[in-house]
């Protein structure tokens, strides 16, 4: 680096205290051990600026993304993520903060960090109806971990023996895995007619043994289960806990709460319903609330505020220890804390009420085309099922193939496991209705296709990069290898 640009770096550290980088060392290579140090110079190919930005932009141009599609997934909500969380995420005190500087209690150069973190937990109460909350868990399947290692010290604080963990087949897959995981043994409940956890069966297999329920409320079906409360009612009255996997909050959030329907523990994963594209598997955060059975019980790292000073607190006797390294994901919690504080209460409210206003429309119009397991009203996602197709020669992956010629990211497919030839819809609450209609008229395009020339599906899609690679080829034979 010339001396001039080392300047200009040097210079943009101004007025941030307490974080004093160490000076730039640009002889590296004097640190580099001389038989791994190259014999001769690299062979870098020799393009201009501008060839090297028109080649990634369009790489990226060929990219399926919110920015450019219409990415209807279900479950894993892709949904909007304002411009200014990214922003706020990006502030430079923010963002540079290094990890270590906030070991220091009261250290004044972390205090806004601090604050935004109490204002999110605070929040996340307030919305979850739930006492306590920490940001800490790394993604949702991380705060299920935690959840249920809270309820196992719980149990264990009480000197009772528990084994088992209920949750119902319709769960999304790292639910009984946590519960393994955590030396648990899962029971599986079957759905009803209406896709609900079967009540009778719940009864049935509920007793003193069971430590824990896990239910996704609406669950993975898009529906809300009527009897919720009655079913925390019983689980409660044999001692065990209901844990409340938050995945599907953007359904509920600001019409109904969690801690009040009876839940006594949940995970949010705010990379879902407040924010931070999450696209390609992370990043993630999943904070856990908890109600006062399971306080005592959070782990290590808290905050506190005493004097107007914010400062770390460490769990008490009985807390299950540290879950993650420094405070988590703390970039996705400036995400979240930035969505709620632009939409505000009544704006939260509105989103949940789109989302289901939306879902319900694609449904009833694309009811007629597809089979639909489980009918009725929907929250913010529904499930199709194109089983009749299937019997054509049409699977639900031929569809989501076919959508992606017409600019459609592919809806989530074969999930749950418990529908046949699954699609799961979630248009979210921030499409409009030319994007629905659009969506809804490629959609039945495709049924009608599917009668008139089945086998066409195969060479779906046409015009993308890469088209139809052969699946099970593509498995035995991988070859990653870069090609033009
Ligand atoms: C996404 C999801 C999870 C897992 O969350 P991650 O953040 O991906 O670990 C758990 N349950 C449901 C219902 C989900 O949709």
């Amino acid at each position: 680096m010339s001396t001039t640009m080392k300047t200009i770096f040097d210079k943009s550290q101004n007025g941030r205290r307490g974080i004093k980088l160490p000076p730039l060392d640009v002889s590296v290579d004097a640190k580099i051990k001389s038989n791994y140090l190259r014999d001769e110079k690299a062979r870098l190919p020799q393009v201009s600026e501008f060839d090297v930005v028109r080649h990634f932009t369009n790489l990226s141009n060929k990219n399926m993304s919110i920015d450019k599609n219409f990415y209807p997934l279900g479950s894993c909500t892709m949904k909007y993520n304002p411009k200014i969380a990214e922003r706020i995420a990006n502030l430079d005190g923010f963002l540079n903060l290094h990890p270590h500087v906030v070991t220091n209690n009261f250290n004044e150069d972390v205090q806004g960090s601090l604050e935004t973190i109490d204002e999110l937990e605070k929040s996340l109460c307030e919305v979850t109806g739930m006492s306590a909350f920490t940001t800490t868990p790394q993604a949702g399947a991380h705060g299920e971990m935690l959840g249920i290692m809270m309820i196992d010290k719980y149990h264990k604080s009480k000197g009772e023996k528990r084994k088992y963990i209920i949750v119902p087949d319709s769960s999304h897959g790292t639910n009984p895995a946590t519960a393994s995981m955590v030396g648990y043994e899962v029971i599986t409940i079957k759905s009803d007619e209406n896709g609900a956890i079967d009540f009778e069966a719940f009864k049935q297999k509920m007793n003193h043994e069971v430590a824990a329920v896990m239910l996704t409320v609406p669950n993975t079906l898009g529906m809300y289960n009527k009897r919720i409360k009655d079913l925390c009612d019983v689980a409660h009255e044999h001692g065990a806990l209901m844990y409340y996997d938050g995945a599907n909050m953007n359904a509920i959030m600001g019409v109904a709460r969690p801690g009040d329907i009876g839940f006594d523990v949940i995970h949010i994963n705010v990379h879902k319903t407040f924010a931070t594209p999450h696209g390609g598997g992370g990043p993630g955060s999943g904070p856990v609330g908890v109600n006062d059975k399971l306080k005592p019980f959070l782990p290590d790292l808290g905050i506190k505020k005493e004097n107007d000073s914010y400062a770390f607190t460490t769990g008490g006797v009985n807390s299950i220890g540290k879950i993650s390294p420094f405070f988590g994901n703390y970039g996705i919690s400036l995400r979240a804390i930035t969505y709620m504080t632009v939409l505000g209460s009544n704006g939260m409210k509105n989103a949940s009420t789109k989302a289901v206003l939306n879902a319900n429309y694609l449904r009833v119009r694309l009811k007629d085309y597809f089979d639909v397991p489980y009918d009725g009203m929907c929250m913010h996602e529904c499930v199709l099922s194109a089983k009749t197709l299937a019997k054509k020669g049409v699977s639900a992956m031929d569809i989501a193939k076919y959508l992606l010629d017409f600019g459609l990211h592919s809806p989530t497919v074969y999930f749950p496991l418990i529908v046949k030839e699954a699609i799961m819809i979630e248009p979210t609450e921030t499409e409009n209705k030319e994007t629905i209609d659009y969506f809804c008229d490629t959609m039945i395009n495709a049924v009608k296709l599917a009668d008139e020339n089945p086998e066409e599906f195969q060479h779906y899609p046409k015009t993308l990069g890469v088209c139809r690679p052969d699946d099970t080829r593509a498995i035995k034979e991988l070859d990653v290898k870069f090609q033009h």
